[in-house]
């Protein structure tokens, strides 16, 4: 029994019709465990950048830092006014380092797939992301085609990928204590280190010596490290039993294609993570369903994979499992354990009856009974 203070960011778009019905459903699923919300509803995108003059004004952020815990609609990346993406920037700013993306198929859902449980862990601030950019033309973009030595042709933009030891550290250790917690058996890293030997070459490296640290087993002709992660003799043993393998991730996207099903947890670098995870949201049944959680060491924001769906705006039309999934992973953040659970069989329930559900889970996308975001979501509080 509790009252947990969240910052709940309204959005744009499809945003606050989103929020809204998934705002009153968690309200109905901990309300039965004599827990309650404190909301700080505050807004940020295009819609507030009107008046506030940014689409991230600075309450947002602060409200974050000091509620610890916030949920959050999508959020459009305004084009051509300078403004960089906010749910970026929100990543960045809280150093919300790690991005959880559940992939389950529920009955009912329809995907050319059954039975896939793959969590795609996806290192969220560096890489190409970290917004390290340099334009056509640019003194900078010279100094750099110089330095390449004719490797880079000399009318060209440039964007640098960084990878720190530090990241890679904490994504990983990210996926193994995932791992741990929910009784998984397998943590697959995924880079493409046969070509960037530097970046995704220390990723290979940084995971095996944080693999052995924990003490997982190798799969076969996974290479062993030199040395276990010098940084971990704590966590030596508390993988034991749970198996660390590799694969590139262009084969990574074939495995997934046929043999989903072989597939446990994935843990990967940011660009790979954000391409990955839509195609893991295709394999159980679209965008409509795929919940995600950004993680820090102090902070923590839950939001659907996809994004603001502006042409359905206001129209209460689109699917809200997938942000009410991302509020099943905040119940869980907060130890509402019970409440997740009713929560996600009462998802279930709705999914596999089919009566309640928006347009795009219905077999004919046109089909007159498919109901509202609202609907849907009062079908759900009732199977709570
Ligand atoms: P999108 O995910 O918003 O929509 C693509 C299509 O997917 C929609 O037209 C719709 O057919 C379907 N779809 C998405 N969500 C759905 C739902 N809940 N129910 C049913 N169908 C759904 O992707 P987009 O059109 O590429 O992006 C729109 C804006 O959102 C862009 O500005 C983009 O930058 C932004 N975006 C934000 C986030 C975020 O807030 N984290 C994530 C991705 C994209």
């Amino acid at each position: 029994m509790a009252v947990h203070n969240v910052t709940l960011i309204r959005g744009d778009g499809t945003g606050p019709e989103l929020v809204e019905a998934t705002r009153r459903v968690l309200e109905a699923a901990v309300a039965t465990s004599g827990s309650s919300f404190n909301w700080d509803v505050v807004e940020a995108g295009v819609d507030i950048m009107e008046t506030a003059g940014t689409p991230l004004p600075d309450n947002v952020l602060a409200s974050c830092r000091k509620n610890k815990v916030a949920l959050k609609g999508p959020i459009t990346t305004p084009i051509g006014t300078g403004f960089r993406s906010v749910n970026v920037a929100l990543r960045k700013e809280l150093d919300l380092y790690a991005c959880i993306r559940p992939c389950k198929t529920y009955e009912g859902v329809r995907s050319r797939y059954d039975d896939i449980d793959i969590v795609i862990v996806r290192e969220n601030t560096e890489d190409l992301y970290a917004g390290v950019e340099y334009d056509l033309g640019s003194e900078e973009a010279d100094l750099i085609i110089k330095m390449a030595g004719g490797k880079i042709r000399s009318d060209s933009a440039i964007s640098i990928k960084p990878f720190s030891v530090t990241g890679v550290r904490q994504i990983i250790k990210v996926a193994f204590e995932y791992a741990i917690e929910n009784n998984r058996k397998k943590v697959t890293a995924v880079c493409k280190a046969n070509i960037m030997k530097y970046t995704d070459g220390m990723f290979y490296k940084i995971a095996r010596e944080v693999a052995a640290a924990y003490g997982a087993t190798f799969a076969p002709g996974t290479p062993l490290p030199a040395q276990s992660d010098p940084t971990m003799a704590d966590c030596a043993g508390k993988a034991a039993g749970i198996v660390y393998d590799e694969w590139l991730v262009d084969a990574m996207c074939m495995q997934l294609v046929q043999k989903p099903e072989n597939y446990d947890i994935l843990v990967m670098p940011n660009l790979y993570g954000d391409i990955l995870s839509d195609l893991g949201a295709g394999l159980v049944g679209g965008l409509g369903v795929a919940p995600g959680a950004n993680i820090g060491a102090d902070c923590a924001l839950f939001e659907a994979t996809h994004g603001s769906a502006p042409k359905y705006k206001n129209q209460n039309k689109v699917n809200p499992t997938a942000l009410i999934l991302s509020g099943y992973l905040m119940l869980k953040y907060l130890k509402e354990d019970a409440a997740a659970d009713r929560l996600e069989a009462a998802i279930k329930k709705v999914i596999a009856e089919g009566t309640h559900v928006t347009y795009d889970m219905k077999p004919d996308r046109n089909d007159p009974t498919a109901v509202g975001t609202a609907e849907m979501a009062d079908a759900i509080i009732a199977a709570l």
